[in-house]
């Protein structure tokens, strides 16, 4: 692999710590956290690296605002700041999502479109987002604006789907507060279905706007695919996908699953995941919208078993009352994925106390350039 040019743009932009560092020695650097982190848990397998670590971000999110002479600009806010750091290319994003991008930004001024001005509070857009399945070739473009007035957004739809035809679909999602969240609630369709589909794992997954997806599809794949094998499924299983999202794990493990229950908050995601199963024809998944902790709370209260649980949290990780909900049901296995080592290694210290041993270890590299690393951890209960 050839490595491309340090980012000229890294510093200032803050995503990519790990600028400057050959992608190997980045490697290294991650299994070296991993194992300050979790070593004492058990032995960690060799992190899973990427054969080209570039341009591997499905979801590429640009805010929009003005330089000083007034000029439209797209890019990112530079670390700890509301100061937007014109981005004209990223060697972590895929490559049309930012052409897009771009073809949007040049737009506004014909269109007279303003972009929002959080200071000021004055202005339309705030940001746009493109979500491209990698496998499908389908694309969302998603413009948040403050109000669901835009004007001559069917113009807008024709010029932008002109230059990029491959655009599947344009949704208008309102964000009218004050809010570090990119995202609003409501979602206006302006073309196309308001969703894309995209394969993996061999499934087919509908994505609405608001619906979490892994960025790095290549690599959630194999990560994916230790989950399953760490679950050690042999068809009869009753398994528990908690913070499942729009049901990939679940979906990917019921063929070797008795019965599949997620469980996940996001309303959005939740409708998704019931879709995704009937897509893909399968009988034998349940999803529930809801509190994880609650949910398995409910589950010891009534005395019900599960064999095997997938725990898949955000950064923040699980917390006491699922914790201790899950020791409760006593399920044989554990499979817990996590995008955050530090919050992972809390709750391994919980569970490992409750009767869990780990048995394995996989770091996974998911987000090459940055000092993000996700995990995925095999824990056995141990008999008492
Ligand atoms: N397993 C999925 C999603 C993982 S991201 C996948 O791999 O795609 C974590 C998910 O947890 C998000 O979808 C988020 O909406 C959900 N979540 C956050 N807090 C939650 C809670 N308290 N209970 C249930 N789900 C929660």
């Amino acid at each position: 692999m050839e490595p491309l040019e340090t980012c000229k743009t890294a510093k200032k932009c803050g995503g990519c710590r790990y600028q400057g560092i050959p992608y190997e020695e980045q490697l290294k650097q991650k299994e070296k956290q991993v194992g300050k982190l979790l070593s004492k848990y058990g032995k960690i397998s060799p992190i899973i690296g990427m054969e080209y670590p570039y341009y591997y971000r499905n979801k590429v999110h640009a805010i929009l605002g003005r330089d000083r002479k007034g000029n439209v600009i797209s890019g990112i806010y530079e670390a700890n700041t509301h100061r937007i750091v014109p981005v004209e290319e990223c060697q972590i994003e895929d490559k049309k999502s930012q052409a897009i991008i771009h073809t949007i930004r040049d737009m506004l001024k014909s269109f007279k479109i303003k972009t929002y001005d959080e200071d000021s509070d004055y202005g339309l857009l705030r940001h746009v987002l493109v979500r491209r399945g990698f496998h499908s070739g389908e694309i969302m473009v998603v413009l948040v604006a403050v109000s669901p007035i835009f004007p001559s957004k069917n113009n807008f739809v024709k010029a932008l789907r002109k230059e990029h035809p491959e655009i599947t679909t344009i949704v208008l999602n309102v964000n009218d507060k004050r809010t570090s969240m990119v995202l609003g609630e409501r979602n206006i369709t302006l073309y196309g279905p308001g969703f894309i589909k995209d394969t993996l794992c061999g499934k087919r997954f509908r994505i609405s706007p608001n619906s979490f997806y892994q960025v790095n599809p290549v690599q959630t794949e194999r990560l994916y695919r230790t989950a399953i094998r760490f679950a050690e499924l042999s068809g009869k299983e009753t398994v528990i996908d908690a913070y499942c999202g729009i049901g990939t794990i679940g979906i990917a493990a019921s063929e070797s699953a008795g019965t599949v229950t997620g469980i996940e908050l996001n309303r959005e995601a939740v409708r998704d995941a019931i879709l995704n199963a009937k897509e893909n024809q399968i009988k034998n998944v349940r999803f529930h919208q809801g509190d994880a902790g609650e949910f398995m709370e409910e589950m010891a209260a009534a005395g019900e078993h599960a064999d095997v649980v997938f725990m898949d949290p955000p950064r923040a990780g699980s917390d006491e009352k699922f914790l201790s909900s899950l020791v409760k049901l006593q399920p044989e296995r554990v499979v817990y994925i996590s995008c955050n080592p530090e919050t992972q290694a809390r709750d391994l210290q919980f569970l490992t106390r409750k009767g869990y041993g780990v048995r394995q270890i996989q770091p996974v590299d998911m987000f090459p350039w940055t000092d993000s690393i996700e995990c995925c951890v095999a824990l056995q209960r141990v008999d008492q």
